[in-house]
C-alpha cells in the first residue's frame, strides 16, 4: 500500500476526457516521476491530488485517508505540499516574508504577515523558515525582494516554501521548466539531497529526461489521460510503447 493511492480516477472537461481510469500508487519515501507528452493530463492529475480539481469518479487516498471532498487547504494540512507549474511566489515580498506564508498557512490556516514583524511570538516558525533557507544555501538572500531573483532562485524559493511546511508528500510540476542547464543541475542536486536526508515522498512531473532519470525510483508514463506503463527508469528507457508514444518513434 503506497502513501498515495489513486484508483480509477476520471476527469472530463466538457467533451474532453482529460483523465481516463488513472491508477497510481506511490510508495513512501520514494521519488515517483510522471511523464508524458503535452496535454497528457499530468497537471490535471496533480490538481486532483491537491483539491484544485475534483475527479468525476475514482478515489485518491493519502496515508489511508481520502483527500476527495477536502479543500486544498485541508489537503495541505494533511501533509501534501505542491510546487506549481508557473511560479507562485509574492514578487513584492522578501524571501523571508514569502517563507512565512506557507508556515502560517500550515499551522493555522491564516495569512498573518504582521506576525513576522512581531518576531518574539513566532520564533518557532521563523526558526524553521531560517533553517530551511540555510539548508538550501539561501539564507544570505533572506531580505532580497523575491521578484529580483533569478528564475532558478525563484524555483528554489518555491521548493523552500514547501519544505518549510515539513510535508510528507512533495508534488512538483515541471520544477526545471525554462531553467538554464546549471540551474537544472542545481535543482537535481537539491532534490536528491532532500530525498536522502528527509522523511519525504516526492512525485514529480517533468519533461527533462535527465532530471527524471537522475531522481526517479519509478516512472509512470501518461498518454492521453491514461497510464501507459509504470516501471523502473531502466525498464522505461527501453520500453517500445514509451518510445512510440513519448518519443514519437
Ligand atoms: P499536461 O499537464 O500533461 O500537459 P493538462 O493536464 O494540463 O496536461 O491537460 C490535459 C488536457 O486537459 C489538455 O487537453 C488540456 O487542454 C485540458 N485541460 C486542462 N485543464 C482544463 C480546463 N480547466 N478546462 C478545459 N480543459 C482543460
Ligand atoms: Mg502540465
Amino acid at each position: 500500500m503506497g502513501i498515495l493511492e489513486v484508483k480509477n480516477v476520471n476527469k472530463r472537461f466538457g467533451g474532453l476526457q482529460a483523465l481516463g481510469d488513472v491508477n497510481l500508487s506511490v510508495a513512501e519515501n520514494t521519488c515517483h516521476a510522471i511523464i508524458g507528452p503535452n496535454g497528457a493530463g499530468k497537471s490535471t492529475l496533480l490538481n486532483c491530488l491537491v483539491g484544485k480539481l475534483i475527479p468525476d469518479t475514482g478515489s485518491v487516498m493519502f496515508d489511508g485517508q481520502s483527500v476527495l471532498g477536502r479543500s486544498p487547504h485541508e489537503i495541505n494540512q494533511m501533509g501534501i505540499s505542491r510546487v506549481f507549474q508557473t511560479p507562485e511566489i509574492f514578487g513584492e515580498l522578501s524571501v523571508m516574508e514569502n517563507m512565512m506564508i506557507p508556515c502560517f498557512a500550515r499551522r493555522d490556516g491564516a495569512f498573518r504577515m504582521h506576525a513576522y514583524k512581531d518576531a518574539g511570538a513566532e520564533r518557532d516558525i521563523i526558526d524553521r523558515a531560517e533553517s530551511v533557507l540555510e539548508d538550501l544555501n539561501m539564507i544570505d538572500k533572506r531580505e532580497m525582494t523575491a521578484s529580483s531573483m533569478s528564475r532558478g532562485d525563484k524555483r528554489r524559493l518555491e521548493i523552500a516554501m514547501c519544505l518549510a511546511q515539513e510535508p510528507r508528500l512533495l508534488l512538483l510540476d515541471e520544477p526545471t521548466a525554462g531553467m538554464a542547464r546549471a540551474d537544472t543541475n542545481n535543482t537535481i542536486d537539491l532534490l536528491k539531497r532532500i530525498k536522502a536526508e528527509r522523511d519525504i515522498t516526492i512525485a514529480i512531473i517533468e519533461h527533462d529526461m535527465h532530471v527524471v532519470f537522475s531522481l526517479a525510483d519509478r516512472i509512470t508514463v501518461l498518454a492521453q489521460g491514461t497510464p501507459l506503463v509504470e516501471d523502473t527508469p531502466d525498464k522505461i528507457k527501453g520500453h517500445p510503447k514509451v518510445r512510440e508514444a513519448y518519443l514519437g518513434e
